[in-house]
């Protein structure tokens, strides 16, 4: 049965490429087990009626697909150029301007953020990924800084901008941003993504805001600033007060250096693992695929190693985005997942939980005990998705379908590590009934020349101390 179920999820990011209610259908029909909507590109209608296509097809597909929306938070951009091109020459003194104002194809560029608040003079700001770097030499006025230009390149209109080394003190949320929170939370969101996270005090402000508009989305935080990755503890803290963390390793190589990222991604997994929270492994996993039919071995190898380390989520960006093969690509991924996690197997963390925690120790337990008795699939019944998601962060080799009568749980269930979420009112006792459903809608099959399946089920009473019971049962 586990031979059948993607245990590492797929994250594919809306654009040009998906953008129709066809695309749509199709990628999720190929293994795509949630979107991502860019506030960085596009409008809010663009976004509403991308949402209402996602959960059409997710409808018809009868299983849950998660929506995230990504907030683009201080990725600030140039803003529209003379002809969208404009060379430069190393030596050259640029004025970045947050006016609004046409650019003539002089050195006075349009930024679309005010850097002269933030900025001091000799901070490097990197444009185009990094293909330009510069130095701040001047705060010009109350909206412009100039800088020299260290290299010869080009840019283009809307190009992002990095600027390791400022410091934004604690006030991160762009006014963008907060207008997406306040539009977004009126939306299907079952994430919020949040770029150029410094520090956990980031994360509980956009947990903050999001509660006060009622939103029940979960928070992730997108690991990509030299300061996030300052320091073991200052990263753990994110970790801790996110719902779950993206390595962005686009603009984290742009931060902090390309060769820092592996490390990087690989601390990010464990921690995630220790603290049960959700981890999306992003950027460039096919990129090739953009422009190609078939994936270079190198990016193959980059999915699985992802896998391997027991990621829950590989993101696509430009992939689904803006590629010439979004499906292809899709089902590609799909096929690596699927070899890479039934030829390698994930050791169990040996999680001690802290402060006798039960939910830990108890999917501690149910997975030893799966594995133990050689079970077919774990079956969490929840309500809030704690138990889903201690039960993913135990990594276990086999399925996890949890029952939940949230609907939201459900959706944001889809992208854990082996999860699939069925909905249904909430039954204090796993009994036929429930089995037969399960049974009927695809969530339990059993294997070739089985007569039945073995099930490790995890539950509880909800008033009394939530998650409590393991079971054994054949179905
Ligand atoms: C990244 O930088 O790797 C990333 C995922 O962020 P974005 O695509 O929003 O720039």
């Amino acid at each position: 049965m586990s031979k059948l179920f993607k245990r590492t999820k797929i994250l594919a990011t809306i654009g040009p490429s998906t953008n129709t209610a066809e695309m749509i259908e199709q990628i999720i029909m190929a293994g795509v087990n949630g979107c991502r909507l860019n506030c960085s590109h596009g409008s809010n209608e663009e976004r509403d009626q991308q949402i209402k296509w996602i959960r059409e097809a997710a409808a018809k597909k009868g299983r849950s697909v998660a929506i995230l929306q990504d907030l683009q938070g201080p990725k600030i951009r140039l803003g529209v150029l003379k002809d969208n091109y404009l060379d430069l020459k190393v030596g050259d003194e640029v004025i970045l301007e947050s006016r609004e104002f046409e650019h003539d194809g002089g050195l006075t560029l349009p930024v679309q953020y005010n850097l002269a608040e933030k900025v001091k003079e000799g901070e490097p700001i990197f444009m185009f990924d990094g293909k330009i770097k510069s130095e701040v030499i001047e705060i010009v006025s109350d909206t412009a800084v100039k800088v020299k230009i260290m290299n010869d390149g080009f840019v283009m209109s809307k190009k992002g901008l990095n600027l390791p080394e400022t410091d934004f003190g604690g006030d991160i949320l762009t006014p963008k941003d907060l207008s997406d929170i306040e539009y977004g939370a009126g939306c299907d969101y079952d994430y919020v993504s949040l770029s150029f996270v410094h520090s956990a005090e980031d994360i509980l402000k956009l947990k903050q805001l999001l509660l006060s508009y009622g939103s029940t989305a979960k928070v992730i935080a997108k690991i990509e600033t030299k300061q996030a990755i300052s320091s073991d503890e200052i990263l753990e803290e994110i970790v801790r007060a996110s719902d779950g963390i993206m390595v962005a390793r686009g603009d984290m190589a742009v931060e902090a250096g390309a060769e820092v990222v592996p490390m990087i991604q690989r601390r990010l997994i464990a921690l995630c693992r220790k603290h049960a929270k959700l981890c999306i492994v992003a950027t460039q996993m096919m990129a090739s695929m953009v422009e190609s039919p078939e994936p270079t071995r190198a990016e193959v190898s980059d999915v699985a190693t992802a896998v391997v380390q027991g990621a829950d989520v590989v993101m696509l960006s430009d992939e689904t985005a803006n590629g010439e093969y979004p499906l292809e690509t899709v089902k590609e991924m799909k096929k690596v997942i699927l070899y890479t996690q039934n030829h390698s197997k994930l050791a169990p963390i040996q999680r001690v939980s802290e402060e006798g925690e039960v939910y830990p120790a108890i999917s501690n337990a149910a997975a030893r005990l799966a594995e133990e008795i050689e079970a077919d699939v774990i079956i969490c019944q929840t309500a809030s998705g704690v138990t889903a998601a201690t039960m993913a962060g135990q990594r276990p080799n086999l399925p996890i379908v949890t029952v939940t009568s949230n609907k939201r749980v459900a959706n944001q269930l889809a992208l854990l590590y082996a999860n699939s979420a069925f909905v249904r009112p909430y039954s204090e006792d796993f009994g036929f009934e429930l089995a037969q459903e399960l049974k009927a809608s695809g969530y339990l099959r059993t294997k070739e020349g089985a007569k039945d399946l073995t099930a490790v089920i995890v539950s509880g009473d909800r008033d009394k101390i939530g998650t409590d019971t393991i079971k054994i049962r054949k179905i």
